[in-house]
């Protein structure tokens, strides 16, 4: 893991990078005493856990339990490898990387994601050229035009167009000398199937260039300029491109968001295009798949509140049902704005303007509301259809962890279908009891335990002695060599905590900060982080006690089991004999 990059640049770079300003660019912190704290981007929370340590340049999250350092941090959240953190931050805080000492090998496996996002860039100025130079783009020039894009919006989002013919971009690709097989990998060209050689996987489309944070093309949407089918193709997943993960338009919308605070989602490419045009640049699409957890948590850090704009089709409408349940797991306060039958945001802001999509987007419905009244119009208010409606809303009102939002919500769908509020009360028992053991949140705890306690099974008390101990290691560092000479760590029982504190030893002269860049395993790091972020005041007297107290608590343990040894013996009881020499082995050889 540390062998790409020479460890005095990475810890050069360690230096100038402040971790505080990192965070901040997808979480909002703020000052709370001596550190900085948010809410985190990797659980869903309403009141932040997520802290961030300036001084020992760490975070963690309290809720969640994950932490680490400022690479690590970038890591999760972009998903990136170790060298692309640090190339990331060297990039950021101007750091010079060598790259000579690599072998090939390396160098291949390290590039490699350097290379698909150079191919990409590549066929996007391929295809941009093809549109605004070539004799080939004319007719895709038109119907842009005609659609009403404006020049300026065809060079922000950089749109281009793949021209028809089964191999221009192949060829071009191959001109270059590229190796077939590496720009297989981006979906851009595909083998051809009863011959040699590939062919263009995007032809005759208006191509859509997807970039992420880092403005890095990570893929593409190409899409007909007829009737013809699919309307929409997208580049397949690569090493560079999770569709799960990426959203359209979030490199250009994410300060808008930041500043507004709102964050208005679409689906297709040409709405985006439309709001961008119209100056709503707070907007991103998804790409053809439905919206997962990850865009939400995502936008997240951008923005607080978000608004659903959706086709008013039946199709349109399915795919907002879809997304609430995100919404609600994710405790993310969501609008859906349903534009009037027959638009999408396009042809709406095209239509009647900005002033009345701004309108219409002030009356945009909370999830809860927009479920009933699209429940009424589904099933109208006879018997039959309030029964429907009840049954349909039922357990997204009950799924609201939030007890007044719960029975406000009950008590408007009690007035918009007439229905007696404790019937409808009755009936959200009925459900929650069949449902029981289902829902989420119960599993957080769970979650919360096995990261708070390492080792998982063993009863907190047993280890909190350790734990301690480790923090002391962490917080206190004049004690370690305290801890190395009285050979605490032998009588550990953890062994994530005993891991963790032989690393510390080992590395006794580096921070928190970069002993975290010498774990591999992220569970490590996170507990690690944990420990050093707390606010214990340490003293060497305090110190010394909490280890006295320890080793005599080790030792009675010990003596306790050979009495019980001694015991089990003179009575001749060989079954418990034999089970206290297996917890003695265990003992034994844990050290
Ligand atoms: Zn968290």
């Amino acid at each position: 893991m540390m062998s790409f990059i020479p460890e005095d640049k990475i810890l050069e770079i360690k230096n100038r990078a402040d971790i505080v300003d990192v965070v901040s660019e997808f979480v909002q912190v703020k000052g709370v005493g001596r550190n900085f704290i948010g809410l985190c981007p990797f659980h869903s929370e309403k009141t932040p856990s997520f802290t961030v340590s300036s001084e020992k340049q760490i975070f963690y999250c309290f809720g969640c339990g994950t932490g680490g350092n400022v690479f690590s941090f970038l890591m999760k959240i972009e998903g990136l490898s170790f060298p692309e953190a640090v190339r990331r931050l060297a990039r950021r805080y101007g750091v010079q990387i060598p790259t000579v000492s690599l072998s090939s090998e390396q160098k291949r496996r390290l590039n490699e994601r350097e290379e698909l996002f150079s191919i990409n860039r590549t066929a996007m100025e391929f295809f941009h050229h093809t549109l605004l130079h070539d004799k080939a783009g004319r007719k895709a020039l038109d119907y842009l035009r005609d659609r009403q894009i404006s020049d300026q919006a065809i060079q922000d989002f950089r749109l281009g167009f793949a021209p028809e013919g089964w191999d221009n971009l192949a060829r071009y690709f191959f001109q270059k000398r590229l190796s077939p097989s590496l720009v297989e990998k981006t979906g851009l060209i595909v083998p051809r199937k009863n011959s040699s050689g590939y062919y263009d996987r995007f032809r005759n489309r208006i191509m859509f260039p997807i970039l992420n944070l880092n403005m890095q093309v990570i893929g593409f949407g190409g899409r007909v300029m007829d009737d013809g089918t699919p309307k929409y193709l997208n580049s397949p997943e690569s090493p560079i491109y999770n569709k799960s993960r990426s959203l359209y338009g979030l490199h250009l919308a994410r300060q808008p968001c930041r500043n507004t605070g709102t964050v208005y989602i679409v689906e297709g490419y040409f709405d985006l295009l439309r709001l961008h045009q119209f100056g709503v640049e707070n907007s991103v699409a998804t790409l053809g798949t439905a919206l997962t957890e990850e865009h939400v948590r995502l936008l997240k850090g951008y923005a607080q509140r978000v608004i659903l704009v959706f086709d008013s089709d039946a199709a349109g409408l399915r795919a907002a049902r879809r997304s609430i349940d995100i919404f609600m797991k994710q405790e993310m306060e969501a609008q859906v704005l349903v534009l009037p039958s027959g638009h999408d945001p396009d042809s709406f802001l095209l239509q009647h303007g900005l002033e009345q999509f701004k309108e219409s987007s002030e009356k945009a419905l909370g999830i809860i509301p927009f479920l009933i009244e699209s429940a009424v119009k589904d099933h109208g208010l006879s018997v039959e259809g309030k029964i429907r409606i009840t049954n349909d809303i039922i357990q997204p009102i009950m799924a609201i962890r939030d007890s007044v939002a719960r029975s406000l919500y009950i008590k408007m769908l009690s007035e918009r279908i007439g229905v007696n509020e404790s019937a409808i009360m009755e009936k959200a028992r009925q459900v929650t009891a069949q449902s029981r053991g289902k829902t989420f949140g119960s599993l957080r705890e769970t979650d919360r335990q096995t990261i708070f306690q390492p080792g998982g099974q063993k009863q907190p008390g047993e280890i909190r002695f350790e734990r301690h101990i480790v923090a002391m290691m962490l917080q206190f560092p004049e004690m370690i060599q305290e801890v190395e000479e009285r050979n605490l760590l032998n009588y550990f029982t953890d062994a994530t905590l005993k891991t963790i504190g032989q690393m510390i030893i080992t590395h006794q002269q580096k921070s928190v900060s970069e002993i975290i860049d010498l774990m591999e395993d992220k569970r490590l790091q996170s507990i690690s982080a944990g420990l050093a972020m707390g606010e214990e005041v340490w003293n060497r007297e305090g110190c010394i006690k909490l280890m006295d107290q320890f080793e005599k608590s080790r030792k009675r343990q010990e003596d306790d089991l050979l009495e019980k040894i001694k015991q089990a013996e003179s009575s001749k009881d060989d079954v418990l004999l034999l089970k206290l020499l297996k917890q003695k082995q265990v003992e034994v050889t844990s050290r």
